[in-house]
């Protein structure tokens, strides 16, 4: 069958009023049950802004005997109304009570196969010796016409589970220290 220009024309309006149809049934139908069912918790309830980036998305906490026992998309906030990227769904891992949550460094020697606990001030020290040793073997500045006082020798990449002060601190402490290369995780 030949199809012609104003044939073709007919037809796409059709389909198109169609879809329409059928997604102002979807959209009532998911209204309905929204207003059927309750999404709040029986539990007490506090609310809070994620942490992970500027989007601002809301969330609901529940609290049992002063313990976070869950917490999820709030249903009623106007940025994410109930959803949660992996960032934010995994906000429970925060809590301080979160039992699975590493207390103190971990260290795997050089040709070690073992991971061992360190005391936090036995890291920060071996960290800041390795830090000043590599800047000071690897500094560079004023080269030609500009004044760059740098270091290439060490990099900083941030994790997804920094949130956004500790990213500024971060950066802030790193360019302070001279580093030029400072990625995230999320970019690679
Ligand atoms: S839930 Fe995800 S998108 Fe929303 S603010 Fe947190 S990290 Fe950003």
């Amino acid at each position: 069958m030949e199809i012609g220009r104003r044939d073709f024309f007919k037809l796409s309006g059709a389909a198109t009023a169609g879809g329409f149809l059928i997604y102002k049934a979807l959209d009532a139908e998911t209204a309905a049950a929204e207003a059927s069912l309750d999404l709040h918790k029986p539990i007490g309830e506090g609310y809070t802004v994620c942490p992970y980036d500027g989007s601002g998305c809301g969330f609901l906490v529940a609290a049992e005997d002063g313990k976070v026992v869950n917490i999820e998309g709030d249903p009623d906030h106007p940025v994410n109304r109930g959803a949660a990227c992996a960032k934010g769904a995994s906000m429970r891992q925060l809590s301080a009570d979160n039992e699975r949550r590493l207390q103190k460094p971990r260290y795997r020697r050089a040709g070690g196969t073992e991971w061992e606990d360190l005391e936090w001030d036995e890291a920060l020290d071996m960290i800041a010796e390795k830090i000043k040793a590599t800047r000071d073997a690897n500094w560079m500045e004023n080269e030609g016409d500009f004044i760059s006082r740098r270091t290439e020798a060490i990099g900083c990449l941030g994790g997804a589970a920094l949130d956004n002060e500790e990213c500024y601190l971060l950066s802030k402490m790193m360019r302070g220290l001279g580093l030029v290369y400072l990625e995230h995780q999320a970019r690679i």
